[in-house]
């Protein structure tokens, strides 16, 4: 049941890493500068922690009631996690201590709920925004005209330090993906222009499984890869 299918994960890591650092070198960028995160939904616990053993320390799920489940049986091994799926406002209490990022973060209302729940938290949440780049009706996250307001009323929220954006492009072949991590990449350099004083803007979150290394030529700091690193999901 276990090993075998498993015993693959830190091949496939370092494959990932070796696909990543070709990607940085071709853009003229340093490896360093990309961090992966290992999308690890659907994934049972144990395969998490091989993942982690294989030098994937932050990890992404898209359900809290998963992400919550799953915790308890990685508690003793080093790692971040990221929360990547949209987030129901009802949810949000029960994330303090055990997310360090929400990636997903697409209107005030989300923040408002996000505020509230880590009031008490020792340290600010960092958040990106998702931007829904491709203006799908089907797809969360703001609108690029959205951007700036959202950014604004994060930067006015003591308990959350805005890191970033996040985006999930339209589900299109091969090259066409590119001009959508290119715009990203404009509205980034946007908002890392404003200077938010509440936080350090650094993170542009992009960049999947079938397109992390078009993500980084242009611009991603951090990719998030689920099915190269598992295998396709059940
Ligand atoms: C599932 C998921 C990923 C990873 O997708 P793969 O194609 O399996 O690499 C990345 N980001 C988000 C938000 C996801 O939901």
């Amino acid at each position: 049941m276990t090993g075998r299918s498993y015993s693959t994960i830190a091949g496939r890591v370092a494959r990932v890493r070796e696909k990543m650092a070709e990607a940085a070198i071709k853009a003229g960028r340093r490896p360093e500068e990309i961090t992966l995160v290992g999308v690890t939904k659907t994934q049972p616990a144990e395969a998490v922690r091989r993942l982690i053993e294989a030098g994937v320390t932050e990890i992404g799920e898209n359900r809290v009631q998963e992400l919550l489940k799953k915790e308890p049986f990685l508690a003793d091994l080093p790692h971040k996690t990221h929360l990547i799926g949209h987030l129901q406002r009802n949810k949000a209490k029960y994330l303090p201590g055990h997310v360090d990022m929400v990636q997903s973060v697409d209107s005030e209302k989300t923040v408002q709920a996000l505020a509230a729940a880590f009031k008490h938290a020792a340290v600010p949440l960092n958040v990106l925004i998702e931007v829904n780049i491709g203006e799908e009706a089907n797809k969360s996250g703001v609108d690029q005209a959205g951007i700036e307001a959202l950014a604004d009323c994060i930067a006015q929220t003591p308990q959350l330090r805005l890191r970033g954006l996040m985006a999930i492009p339209p589900f299109v072949a091969g090259e066409a993906v590119r001009p959508y991590f290119a715009q990203m990449r404009q509205l980034f350099v946007d908002i890392k222009r404003k200077k938010m004083d509440n936080g350090t803007v650094n993170i542009l979150s992009m960049g999947m499984s079938s397109d992390y290394e078009i993500a980084i030529q242009e611009g991603a700091t951090m990719v998030r890869v689920g099915t190269e690193l598992f295998g396709p999901r059940g």
